[in-house]
């Protein structure tokens, strides 16, 4: 039987026009000042995107830019509480955050991420949302072993009790990058040297 919700449906979302809204993504950027972009850190569980992400948009503060951090628990916990952790339900949890990175950016915003994203194909989903030049994929290239050695929130360790599953790395593969914007050895180079990193490469294609 169908809901009230499809019976009253008579437009599939593709054919929807969208409203032309006066205000557009340009007059926001040069409201704040600003390039719109988003930066998308991409990694293993503990690989430290949060970390980066955090310390990221703490020097954009500082320089007077408008950023925003949606990162894993935040959404798992609100925008993404129905989801669970089957393929389907994660490619559905990126997806949907792919989207907010466009709203924000949209509003004249610096949008940092910090999600596994393990899979390529949701990255690319995500990327092909923003104008060329504006997605920064990071890829936080730090070996198992590290990440397990730091499980700053016992993940691992629950995911080989099968506590926590599917856990990837453990349980489900994580397909790096193959064309990040920027990689970063996060075992050897200090969170201070990552971030330098990627303000000169911000500062180099003029986004801030
Ligand atoms: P994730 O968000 O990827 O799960 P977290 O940022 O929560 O990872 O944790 C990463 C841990 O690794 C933190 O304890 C952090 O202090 C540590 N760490 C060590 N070196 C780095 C680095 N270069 N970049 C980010 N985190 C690092």
């Amino acid at each position: 039987m169908q809901n009230s919700q499809s019976q009253n449906q008579t437009e599939s979302p593709k054919t929807l026009l969208e409203h032309t809204f006066k205000i557009n993504k340009t007059d926001r950027e040069s409201q704040k000042n600003q390039k719109a972009f988003c930066v998308w850190f991409t990694g293993l569980s503990a690989s430290g995107k949060s970390t980066l992400a955090n310390a990221l948009d703490v020097e954009l503060f500082k320089r007077g830019k408008h950023s925003v951090i949606l990162d894993s628990d935040t959404v798992r916990k609100g925008l993404c509480g129905d989801l669970g952790f089957s393929e389907q339900a994660r490619d559905e949890n990126i997806r949907r955050v792919g989207e907010v990175t466009k709203i924000m950016t949209g509003a004249g915003l610096i949008c940092i991420t910090a999600f596994i994203s393990p899979f390529a194909r949701e990255r690319e989903q995500a990327r092909a949302l923003h104008e060329d030049g504006t997605f920064i994929e990071v890829f936080l290239d730090c070996p198992i072993d590290e990440c397990e050695k730091r499980d700053p929130k016992g993940m691992y360790k629950k995911a080989h009790q099968n506590i926590i599953y599917p856990f990837t790395g453990v349980h489900s593969p994580y397909e790096n990058p193959t064309k990040p914007e920027i990689v970063l050895n996060t075992k050897d180079e200090s969170v201070d040297t990552c971030i330098k990193k990627i303000l000169i490469y911000l500062e180099n294609k003029k986004l801030i």
